[in-house]
């Protein structure tokens, strides 16, 4: 089939990509002339496993195009994903403004009947709003549907999520729209569900809400540890032994960042209080958030007493692993503190650090090439992100390296038994304080 993305950031870029190598032929359009030319180029703007080996396959088969231009995508395609930005704004709601303006960029330029998809997660009922200005832009007698098609990929792991994803959720209020989009989707092998508009939308706030309640309340529960002496990790294990409840999504840490969930529930607490249903668990759920972060800087504050001119190594920079993203990362909010302090922070990430180069808080923190350089003469040091290698650092090196042996490991990423056997004072998040041995 023949298909079109507005917007060709991270889901865009990649949904794109996957829909061309199952074979459609896919045009990726975007605004930033910089982004455009770069692919064309055949660079690859951001990191996510294994992207680049699609677009470089899918460029050369043509099946994969990219343009600036959107007459062109929506001459191109039958199908129109709409896959921009939807920032939170000060209160919360959703910065419609993205999706308002390519809903009129469409318009403009429908001649004959399209699909037009909505793949950026968006609060409840905005598809009416979409269709609506659509009808108001377009020529009279344009034939189109507005489809809601949530997605569901993780940054780190989105070819392998669009490639075989759990559920693909179709909302729609058209026959002929839904068997179209059952055709775009013919070549995964996943549940398909499908539904009216207003629920799609809404399946995708209410997961994502969901998972950020499962990451607070095992934080919730990681405080109850640390002062009843019990273990968050085994107690993790515990409770996510029982099927009805599950292990992810149960890692106690310093609370859940990066480019969607904080916005997602945002978004979702302020359109509930817009249709008068007030969703005050959700709060709940951001205030548990925000304080993980400020107990755990407590504990850095309490070690070192005086953060002042103290030498910080901060391991893990992106949101999560595998990922160079850095947005609304909870690694930057600590970075941004422990500099606002004083502190002297050194800092290193896998693949982070040219997005982190990006912000302005870059020019105040020295990043190195390897975690070691990191910790030389720091006196403590943090993890912030559990990147997999960081896990297997020597910790004979590490130590030695190291002016004081002092380790806050904000994802319970190392094993405190090693760590302490290393002469290593280890203070995880809900496990207690480990002494040197
Ligand atoms: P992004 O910022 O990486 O990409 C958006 C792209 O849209 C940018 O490249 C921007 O230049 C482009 N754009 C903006 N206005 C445009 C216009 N008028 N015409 C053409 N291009 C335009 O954002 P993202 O992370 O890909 O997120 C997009 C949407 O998907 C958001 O609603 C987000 O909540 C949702 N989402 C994101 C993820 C994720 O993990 N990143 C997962 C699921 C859903």
């Amino acid at each position: 089939m023949k298909l079109t993305i507005i917007g060709s950031g991270y889901v865009g870029l990649t949904t794109g990509a996957c829909f061309a190598e199952v074979g459609h032929h896919v045009v990726c359009v975007d605004n930033d002339e910089r982004k455009i030319k770069s692919l064309l180029e055949g660079k690859i703007p951001i990191y996510e496993p294994g992207l680049e080996t699609i677009v470089r396959k899918n460029v050369v088969s043509k099946r994969l195009q990219f343009t600036t231009n959107t007459e062109e995508g929506v001459d191109h395609g039958e199908v129109i994903f709409i896959a921009v930005p939807t920032p939170p704004q000060a209160d919360g709601s959703v910065d419609l403004s993205f999706i308002e303006k390519v809903a009129r960029e469409i318009a403009v330029c429908l001649g004959s009947y399209r699909v037009i998809v909505d793949k950026s997660t968006v609060p409840v009922k905005t598809g009416e709003r979409v269709a609506q200005t659509i009808r108001r832009y377009a020529k009279p007698g344009v034939e189109f549907d507005v489809v809601s098609n949530p997605e569901f990929l993780r940054e780190g792991s989105a070819v392998e999520d669009l490639m075989s994803p759990d559920r693909i959720v179709i909302g729609g209020n058209s026959d002929r729209a839904l068997a179209v989009m059952q055709k775009v989707y013919e070549p995964f092998v996943a549940p398909v569900l499908v539904t009216d508009i207003n629920s799609a939308e809404l399946i995708k706030h209410a997961a994502n809400s969901f998972l950020a309640l499962k990451i607070s309340y095992v934080n919730a529960l990681s405080e109850l540890c640390e002062v009843s002496g019990a273990d968050v990790e085994k107690v993790a294990e515990g409770i996510g032994m029982d099927k009805r409840i599950g292990r992810s999504f149960l890692n106690a840490g310093l609370g859940y960042g990066g480019s969607c969930f904080p916005k997602d529930i945002a978004a979702f607490i302020a359109i509930a209080d817009q249709l008068g249903t007030p969703f005050d668990l959700l709060k709940e759920v951001q205030k548990i958030n925000a304080r993980q972060l400020n107990r755990f800087l407590d504990s850095v504050r309490e070690a070192l007493w005086v953060l002042k001119d103290k030498k910080i190594a901060v391991w893990g920079l992106s949101f999560k692993p595998n990922t160079d993203d850095v947005r609304s990362s909870v690694a930057i909010n600590l970075v941004e503190t422990l500099v606002k302090e004083g502190a002297e922070v050194t800092a290193y990430d896998p693949k982070a650090m040219d997005k982190f180069r990006e912000l302005p808080i870059a020019s105040k923190v020295t990043l190195t090439d390897n975690p070691i350089e990191a910790a030389r003469d720091a006196e403590a040091l943090i993890v912030a992100t559990e990147w997999p290698e960081f896990a297997t650092v020597d910790l004979q090196e590490l130590r030695d390296a190291m002016r004081t042996p002092l380790i806050f490991d904000g994802r319970n990423l190392l094993d405190p038994t090693a760590a302490a056997s290393y002469g290593f004072q280890y203070r995880g998040i809900g496990r207690g304080t480990l002494a040197a041995e």
